[in-house]
């Protein structure tokens, strides 16, 4: 609507112009030299105003030439970084599949479009370490003189020094990192993995967030601990993070024996007897007691925290077996195997009345990551590497351990 009538308001007034140039009266004498124009004062008019039009493209397309080369200029910047840009993105691909020869390439290629950036360092630094080149620690020592990029080049210097077994450096570079930028968890990892390959399990904890991760390194720990005060403190650490943690209990029992605590370590067993029965907790149950037959008569104590389940019935048909009890013994057995033992403890004991070889065991943890059985804890799962993931195997418990 609007077009319409500013189209309409156009075409009037340019016909109007049109009208009042064609009514102009009188004529225009033109002389230059021999030559002599004489022409009607409307023509000349329309011959000025064509003549103004020819000018004006004229300059503008002399302006167009003058920065034609500025132009060219820019247009091949243009296209040189976007090169230099799409080398970058297939090096980081090439970076990210452990493509040693492609990342070399890319970022060669990379350097010779875009110069000295931080990021195509980094690309030659990772393309170096990639190919197990010694270039590579120059490269990221480079990046950690430039704070924008700082971390990556002491995130570099770090893998490669846990890579080499440089622990001490290892640490040394992901602190560095971790102060580089605080607020990623990077650094903290690979901190926690470096203490943990150093054996340095008290390290560990304090950068551990997990509560599985928190309990196996705090047993380690107190397993570690010189002082007994120390070790008591960890092995509260590790009951606090998992309360029903037999593994967490089993220590705690064993720190407040070491401190003098005897009391205090029976409520805790007998607590842990409740909460999570297990082979460990009765072995330290029975720890002071000698005799056989006392011993039976100890683990009837501990047994009645939790009666009828298979430990307890496991516990007192093993005890009664070592006081030559085999009534007792043998009623026991059966009771564990009708409460579902399978793992061979139940049938052990009862091919041992019988006189009869026992049948194999099964491995008595079992890691909850990977699921690789494994006949004794550790602290990290040997298949996997996984922190606190052995877990007691409930499908077959093997003997007690100290
Ligand atoms: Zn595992």
């Amino acid at each position: 609507m609007w077009g319409a009538l500013k189209f309409c308001v156009a075409a009037a007034l340019i016909l109007a112009l049109a009208w009042w140039v064609a009514g102009l009266p009188g004529e225009v004498n033109i002389e230059a030299g021999r030559y002599h124009i004489v022409t009607s004062t409307a023509l000349a008019v329309v011959a000025l105003a064509v003549l103004a039009v020819i000018l004006a493209l004229l300059l503008r397309g002399l302006g167009g030439l003058r920065r034609a080369p500025r132009r060219l200029a820019a247009w091949r910047r243009g296209r040189r970084l976007r090169a230099g840009d799409l080398a970058l993105q297939r090096g980081l691909v090439a970076v990210a599949a452990g493509d040693a020869n492609g990342a070399r390439t890319e970022a060669a290629r990379a350097g010779a479009l875009l110069g000295d950036e931080p990021l195509v360092d980094w690309l030659s630094a990772e393309a170096a370490r990639l190919s197990g080149d010694a270039a590579a620690r120059a490269g990221f020592e480079r990046l950690t003189r430039n704070p924008d990029v700082r971390f990556l080049g002491f995130q570099g210097l770090a893998r490669e020094a846990l890579r080499e077994g440089r622990l001490d450096e290892a640490a040394r570079h992901a602190r560095a990192a971790e102060a580089a930028y605080p607020r990623g968890g990077w650094a903290r990892n690979e901190r926690l993995e470096v203490a943990v390959k150093q054996e340095d399990y008290a390290a560990a904890l304090a950068l551990a967030k997990e509560p599985r991760a928190r309990t196996a390194l705090a047993v380690a720990a107190a397993a570690q601990a010189r002082m007994p005060g120390r070790a008591l403190a960890l092995a509260r650490e590790a009951v606090k993070a998992e309360p029903a943690s037999p593994v967490a209990l089993a220590a705690l029992a064993k720190a407040q024996r070491g401190a003098g605590k005897e009391r205090a370590a029976r409520r805790t067993l007998l607590k842990g007897w409740k909460r999570a029965p297990h082979p460990w907790l009765a072995e330290l149950w029975l720890a002071p007691v000698t005799d056989p037959l006392a011993r039976a008569q100890a683990a009837q104590k501990l047994a009645a925290a939790n009666p009828g389940h298979v430990e307890s019935e496991l516990l007192l048909a093993g005890t009664a077996l070592a006081a030559r009890l085999p009534g007792e013994a043998r009623r026991h057995a059966e009771a564990a195997l009708r409460a579902g033992n399978a793992d061979g403890r139940a049938a052990a004991i009862l091919a041992q009345l019988e006189g009869k070889p026992p049948p194999p065991f099964a491995p008595a943890w079992r890691c909850e990551a990977c699921h690789t059985p494994e006949a004794a804890w550790h602290c990290l799962c040997p298949a996997c590497g996984k922190i606190g993931t052995l877990r007691p195997n409930n499908a077959g418990l093997a003997p007690a351990e100290g």
